[in-house]
């Protein structure tokens, strides 16, 4: 079979579980290995440079990463990446000196952003250091979006938010037009910017058209647009038994709101079984520590009323069945209706788009599901200078998403209006050095033992439950933060072989302690090019997801096939070959962002 191309920049970078994860390719054992230095500041600025809010998502991240985290396949539980992330944003020095300084000149091309969210402001950071004029229009009367108005205090202070938001405005050359609506995006197009971006997000929440719903109105509330007011402090009460509709992470928010604002019976109340939930387990975790019960396999079927106040809400009991294929439908469980009373209602069963603002005459195409025509590699729209990113392009997600799709608007932003083809994408930068530093000694930590993953301390529960402003979580103090840090593999540190200079005297194979090193027969070329070489090896490769690595044909005429899956980079095949054929070499990739910045 062909040899593998270790060279082409997505090999290496696969085999960094968790960057390879990020949407915005986060280096994340690099800035862990410098949090275990105790260099925090540096490790801040490599998250600052990829995705634009290390202190709120070290906060509030949805994480993709952990789940692809090596550490989660050798062990049960995967690096706290993300709260490793928070603890660089609070032990750092003062940073301002390490940010981009502001453009020398104007550029002279002038951008329109709607919507000051994640999103724009990734756009902004880009573009602001490369002369760009920038002005960004909210309708809300603070900046950040929904990571101000949706996320709650207790799980993401103020003052982080200001900090972060401040790096993008000192850059220079952005201006933030708060209580400021779109209503047209014609009036926009025609006041003349060189490009337009559509960070707008998808702002409505979806109700619950059942019996009762309009003469219970006043005390059922949609759940995202309750949150925005106790957010801007326009709420600060509820009542003392809530029941929250959903299953989701607005759920969560919601139902954790309401016990610091006067709710002590708050129930969470959903359809679908408790695993198939679609908040994060942890959001779930934190919601019955707050002793919140989640009552699963419940579908509403009216609000009750008496006198023109909410008294309740009935559910139908149901259960799950699956068809041939596997899939589920919940069907009557046949026990009685369920009533359960309460003050207020939450509902929280999902989010959309809305653009009632952009007017159907103007070129810009919509799909049948009425989001706008978006090129997922471009993010560029139907009419050429109106790019779109972030919740309003592909719907509801997260904060990294709009992280990363703010980098690659920004990219071809960038591209158009220096006239140059936006279809034509930056490669990553990336480069591969040797760590060896003596015949035993590496730079990186390489000694890898077992050690469950450290619980972030959180603060008492009666003291947090008293006020919606207090955080709960305390973040890592220093050792645990450096006990934590030290659990990661520094899967960027590859092994790399030189088939040349291979004696095959199999002393790899002998030392590695998971048994991923093989030589065996080359496999036939077949089209997957592997055969049945996964099962040859010394321990089965079954993990497809991860990639073997193989070399060329060796002198006896066999192969090196090495199962990357669960290799702990712990270097011992190189330590114990005789003659440096194998290595362990750092392999570095960063994004390329707009006019070749880096991150
Ligand atoms: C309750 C809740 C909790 C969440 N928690 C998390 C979390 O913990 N972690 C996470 O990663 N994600 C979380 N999310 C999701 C996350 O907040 C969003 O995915 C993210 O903020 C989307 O960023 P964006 O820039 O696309 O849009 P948004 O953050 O939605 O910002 C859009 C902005 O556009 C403005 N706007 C809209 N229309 C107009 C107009 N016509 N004119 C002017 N301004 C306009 C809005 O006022 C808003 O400020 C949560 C979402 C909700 C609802
Ligand atoms: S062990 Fe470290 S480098 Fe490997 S995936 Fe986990 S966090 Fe990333
Ligand atoms: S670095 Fe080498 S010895 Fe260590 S687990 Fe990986 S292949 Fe085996």
């Amino acid at each position: 079979m062909q040899r593998t191309r270790e060279l082409e920049p997505d090999y290496f970078h696969k085999v960094v579980d968790c960057q390879w994860a990020c949407p915005a390719h986060t280096p994340v054992p690099e800035y862990i290995r410098l949090i275990a230095e105790g260099r925090y500041s540096e490790a801040y600025m490599i998250n600052w440079k990829s995705n634009v809010f290390p202190g709120i998502l070290g906060r509030t991240c949805d994480r993709p990463c952990e789940p692809a985290c090596r550490r989660g396949r050798v062990e049960e539980e995967p690096v706290a990446i993300c709260r490793l992330k928070r603890v660089a944003a609070d032990h750092k020095d003062d940073v301002t000196g390490l940010m981009p300084p502001p453009a020398a000149r104007p550029n002279g091309k002038r951008i329109a952003l709607v919507g000051c969210g994640p999103a724009s402001l990734t756009v902004a950071r880009d573009l602001a250091p490369l002369g760009y004029q920038l002005t960004i229009f909210d309708k809300d009367t603070k900046s950040a979006g929904m990571i101000r108005s949706q996320i709650p205090r207790f799980r993401l202070p103020e003052e982080v938010i200001d900090e972060e938001v401040g790096y993008i405005h000192a850059l220079g050359g952005v201006e933030m037009r708060f209580g400021t609506p779109i209503d047209s995006l014609k009036a926009l197009v025609a006041q003349d910017y060189d490009a337009i971006f559509v960070g707008s997000g998808a702002p409505r929440g979806r109700d619950l058209d059942l019996p009762g719903r309009q003469e219970a109105a006043a005390n059922i509330h949609i759940g995202i647009d309750w949150l925005s007011s106790v957010s801007f402090g326009h709420i600060d009460k509820i009542g003392r038994r809530v029941i929250v509709l959903g299953g989701g992470n607005t759920a969560m928010d919601c139902c954790r709101t309401s016990r610091r604002l006067g709710g002590e019976e708050v129930k969470v109340i959903v359809r679908s079984g408790f695993e198939e939930m679609k908040a994060s387990p942890w959001e779930k975790e934190d919601a019955m520590h707050e002793d919140i019960p989640i009552l699963n396999f419940r579908v509403p079927k009216a609000f009750t009323h008496e006198d023109g106040k909410l008294t309740g809400v009935l559910f139908e009991i149901v259960k799950a069945e699956f068809d041939d294929r596997g899939r589920r439908r919940l069907v009557p469980a046949g026990e009685p209706d369920e009533h359960h009373a309460c003050d207020d209602v939450l509902v929280a069963v999902g989010q959309e788009n809305a653009f009632p603002w952009i007017e159907t005459d103007i070129g810009l195409a919509f799909d049948e599901w009425h989001m706008p025509q978006v090129d997922p590699a471009t993010f560029q729209s139907t009419i050429p200078n109106v790019f779109f990113g972030g919740d309003a392009a592909f719907g509801p997600k997260n904060i990294i998403w709009a992280v990363s799709q703010g980098h690659d608007a920004a990219v071809s932003i960038h591209k158009f209006c220096q006239g140059e083809d936006i279809a034509v994408r930056p490669p990553p930068g990336a480069t591969l050095v040797s760590q060896k530093m003596g015949i035993h000694e590496w730079s990186y930590d390489n000694d890898v033992s077992n050690d469950l993953r450290y619980r972030v301390p959180q603060r008492e529960k009666a003291e947090a439950l008293k006020s919606v402003r207090v955080e709960v979580e305390l973040g890592f103090d220093l050792s645990q933060a450096l006990a934590e840090a030290q659990r990661c593999l520094n899967c960027d540190v590859q092994t790399v072989f030189a088939d040349k200079l291979c004696i095959e005297c199999d002393a790899c194979v002998d030392i590695c302690p998971m048994d991923c090193i093989t030589f065996t027969e080359d496999a036939p070329d077949t089209e997957d090019g592997e055969g049945d070489l996964r099962e040859r090896l010394k321990a089965p490769a079954t993990n497809l997801t991860q990639d073997l690595y193989v070399s060329g044909k060796l002198p006896t005429g066999r192969v090196m096939a090495k199962d990357e899956d669960v290799c702990l980079h712990c270097g011992l095949c190189a330590e114990r070959c005789p003659t440096g054929a194998w290595d362990m070499q750092k392999f570095y990739l960063e994004m390329t962002h707009a006019g070749g910045q880096r991150g």
